[in-house]
């Protein structure tokens, strides 16, 4: 069962790198620019362990309750992304566990983030998630709130601007979506030069988010099948 797994993942791997690299080359882009992030919401910690075998170095969460006991299953020397809506009274757990937490989308998680890395001494690198829909309650920053959020992320003492992260709207077009991303992203990087990461892509939609120059993309279905919840 075990080892059945471990080449299930193996080949599902290789598929997902060999799709981002035929994106990459698509878009004129190099292979190497593109970060794999393993979403192993759903999945239990030993496909994380084989994950990290098979070379993955990168994994994220959706859930606080899910990955913190995961987290603390699974040795060695992974990142791992917390890429889900995040309630408030939940940002104290994530940063104990999470070394980036994608998903910040308000100024409440911003603080309750801050405090707690700065009591526990350590520092947490951060995304600011984009509303591509201009529906705040689906989570997501509007992109008129994006430069005051930005600022204070640069502001708090624990945390690290990484860049923006974005999720596609249901049902939308996702070239359409990821070219507003795009958009949004190019006065956004004029005033954090530094904050390069783009997290947009799933395993539905990677190459339209490699094509609008993500440099992470966010697989979860494509490498692990369907979830057990
Ligand atoms: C679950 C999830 C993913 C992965 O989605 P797949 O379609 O399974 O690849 C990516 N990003 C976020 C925010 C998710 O919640």
């Amino acid at each position: 069962m075990g080892s059945d797994r471990r080449t299930e993942l193996a080949d599902n791997l290789a598929a997902v790198r060999g799709r981002i690299a035929d994106a990459a080359r698509a878009a004129g882009r190099a292979p190497s620019e593109l970060t794999l992030v393993a979403i192993t919401k759903g999945h239990p910690a030993s496909d994380v362990a084989l994950l990290a075998e098979l070379g993955v170095s990168e994994v994220g969460e959706s859930r606080d309750q899910e990955a913190a006991p995961k987290r603390a299953d699974v040795q060695g020397e992974l990142c791992w992304h917390m890429v889900g809506r995040l309630q408030t009274n939940k940002a104290r757990s994530v940063a104990h566990w999470a070394d980036v937490v994608e998903s910040v989308d308000r100024l409440a998680l911003v603080h309750a983030l801050d405090a707690e890395a700065q009591r526990i001494e350590r520092r947490l690198a951060v995304g600011v998630q984009v509303s591509l829909d201009g529906d705040p309650d689906r989570g997501g920053v509007l992109e008129r709130d994006l430069p005051a959020l930005a600022e204070a992320v640069v502001a708090a003492g624990a945390l690290d601007l990484l860049g923006l992260m974005a999720v596609a709207p249901l049902g939308a077009d996702p070239a359409a979506a990821f070219a507003r991303l795009r958009a949004i992203r190019e006065p956004f990087l004029a005033a954090h030069p530094e904050a390069t990461m783009l997290s947009a892509g799933m395993s539905a939609d990677l190459e339209a988010a490699v094509s609008a120059g993500a440099t992470h993309v966010r697989i979860g279905t494509a490498l692990l099948g369907t979830a057990f919840h």
